[in-house]
């Protein structure tokens, strides 16, 4: 399916990849994104950019009223878990209140399609690994907190008027895009990869790991790191799914490295050490999160195509020594 699509957040990180594999195959993109994360270097030529917040209605309306849109793709959010624990109204407010103002105005402008970027943090403390989309929803952060309750407000969209939408629940988004083009560049960093490389490279301080006892063979936390193109492909199969129905989809590569293994792959790919501290762990990290993607590889036919972990280290790396400063658009 080729077509018009709404990005917010399109110049963020996972999103600025959605828009690329949407432009490469064809489709006309609108991107609206106020700039505080994103960078309107991400963006390729062709697509409009709308600077503006999502919590001006008004503009959004008009947005809605310049174009007719197939779907609306829905990036921009506040994500960082230990900040929503330090202010939890504010994820709360404006995740669902941005959220869910947009999915109306989609409804009232007649386009009934919308992909949330949703997030395993919604999980919480998993009692089974790998996490299917059978798992209990009981997240330990004010963030998972937000995104559930957006999808349970498009889950009453769907039902009253027909909204159809997938709710996307990303493990650890990671990797830049193969052109070495757009990458990863927040602020503030938070994420491991960039921060162990960023160590690596002596653009930043010492990577402190938090947490060596946890029950897992080396002590540090498991993740399953997912390579954003690999995310952006699941944007574009999930797309075309949604004309059977509203679905929730684990996005993951369903394997697990540890904080350990993240900075030995660091040290392989960049060819030196990554410094580090032992630290304490840091609230709220489950020990283990590792997502089995079977329902959306089955219904979509999506697979990774950057499964191995040195292979997603490898294009963050290259992003990271080709823009030390990322898109140099801060002051
Ligand atoms: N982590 C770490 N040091 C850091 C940042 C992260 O040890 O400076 C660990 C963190 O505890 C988690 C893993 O790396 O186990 C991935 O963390 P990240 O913040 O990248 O993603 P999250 O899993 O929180 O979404």
């Amino acid at each position: 399916m080729t077509g018009r699509f709404l990005v917010t957040g399109g110049a963020g990180y996972v999103g600025s990849h959605v828009v690329r594999a949407l432009v490469a195959r064809g489709d006309a993109v609108v991107v609206l994104d106020d700039l505080r994360q994103g960078h309107r270097a991400a963006l390729p030529d062709g697509v409009e950019l709308v600077v503006a917040d999502l919590a001006d209605r008004r503009r959004v309306a008009e947005v809605f009223a310049a174009w007719k849109f197939d779907a609306v793709l829905h990036f921009a959010a506040l994500s960082l878990v230990g900040e929503s624990m330090r202010d939890p109204l504010r994820y709360c407010i404006e995740n669902l209140s941005n959220s869910l103002g947009l999915a109306d105005a989609a409804v009232k402008a007649g386009c009934l399609r919308f992909v949330l970027s949703s997030t395993a943090a919604l999980f919480g403390f998993p009692k089974r690994i790998p996490i299917d989309e059978e798992a209990e929803v009981a997240p330990v952060s004010a963030y998972g907190e937000s995104k559930l309750m957006v999808e349970r407000g498009l889950a009453w969209a769907d039902q009253v008027h027909g909204l159809r939408s997938a709710s996307l629940r990303y493990f650890n988004a990671a990797g830049a895009d193969a052109s070495g083009e757009i990458g990863e560049d927040h602020d503030p960093e938070t994420h491991l990869i960039p921060l162990a490389i960023g160590a690596a490279l002596g653009t930043r301080p010492p990577l402190t790991v938090f947490g060596t006892d946890y029950p897992t063979p080396d002590g540090t936390c498991i993740r399953d790191y997912v390579h954003v193109t690999d995310l952006a492909g699941a944007h574009l199969r999930v797309l075309a799914r949604l004309e059977r129905g509203s679905v929730r989809f684990n996005v993951g590569n369903g394997t697990g490295y540890s904080v350990t293994q993240v900075m030995e792959s660091v040290e392989r790919i960049g060819g030196r050490p990554v410094p580090h501290t032992l630290g304490p762990r840091r609230p709220g990290d489950p020990a283990v999160l590792v997502a089995s993607s079977a329902r959306l590889r089955e219904e979509t036919g999506w697979s990774p195509r950057f499964g191995a972990l040195d292979d997603i280290v490898r294009t963050a790396w290259a992003w990271h020594v080709a823009h030390p400063r990322g898109f140099g658009d801060r002051g």
